[in-house]
């Protein structure tokens, strides 16, 4: 799904696109970026993250790029500039949408292939390899990512409101400390040390159950749960 998704990317590009959304809004207007981003946050309240591990094009083109760098980059510091990003490019949008109010929804505007769009696909594409040689495994998903942020919050309203999402959850007893899952998750995560605490909540986690699959001691499952319930069925 994620080589097809990379495959696809020069024509989904303008629907994931900050940068077109700060245009639309310029010129009043609610563009396809827009809708799709807030569609993923609607999603992640019950999908959690999985468009993160199954169908994101950028996430695909930094799983290619780990081959050259394997490297994980994960940690509070390293993980906190992308809600900085974020944080200063929405407010950004949100002036403009208030400032160029009443905004008229068009879901394809500046989606004309041209010669500015090429240039724009070639800075971006090159922005991503070069991110994420510099830094490692999903580097712009840990440090850059702007949809990132809006299924973060997606998680957090879903758990607020006590609605049922995707999650992962442990079995610590059958666990042998082996270390696949750690070294086999693409976000650097350390599984292992999940696993043992019996929490596999992390906002980091993009879902691609990559640990689920590669441990043979079926340790780890995943399922559709509310926050306590997960707890309460891995006590029971
Ligand atoms: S792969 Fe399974 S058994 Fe090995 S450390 Fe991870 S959870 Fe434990
Ligand atoms: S913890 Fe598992 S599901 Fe989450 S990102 Fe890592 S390997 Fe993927």
């Amino acid at each position: 799904m994620l080589v097809f998704s990379s495959l696809m990317f020069p024509l989904t590009f303008f629907f994931l696109s900050p940068f077109v959304i700060v245009i639309s809004a310029v010129n009043g207007l609610l563009n396809g970026s827009a809708i799709v981003f807030g569609l993923l946050l609607l999603f992640s309240m019950v999908g959690s993250r999985l468009f993160c591990g199954w169908l994101c094009p950028g996430g695909a083109v930094q799983d290619h790029i780990s081959a050259a760098n394997n490297r994980h980059w994960n940690s509070n510091g390293k993980n906190l500039s992308k809600y900085i990003i974020w944080m200063v490019w929405f407010s950004f949008v949100i002036f403009l949408w208030i400032k160029n109010r009443p905004l008229k929804v068009d879901f394809w505007c500046f989606t004309d292939i041209n010669l500015q769009y090429f240039i724009i696909y070639a800075i971006v594409m090159t922005i991503i390899y070069l991110f994420t040689l510099l830094t490692g495994r999903r580097g712009m998903c840990h440090s850059l990512c702007w949809m990132a942020p809006f299924m973060i919050i997606g998680e957090k309203l879903a758990d607020v409101l006590y609605i049922p999402r995707f999650r992962l959850k442990a079995k610590p007893e059958d666990c042998v400390s082996c270390g696949k899952c750690s070294r086999n998750c693409p976000m650097g995560l350390d599984v292992v040390e999940m696993v043992k605490s019996g929490n596999l909540d992390s906002v980091e986690c993009i879902n691609c159950l990559e640990c689920v699959d590669g441990c043979h001691k079926k340790a780890i499952s995943f399922g559709i749960w509310q926050k306590q319930q997960q707890y309460k069925n891995f006590k029971t």
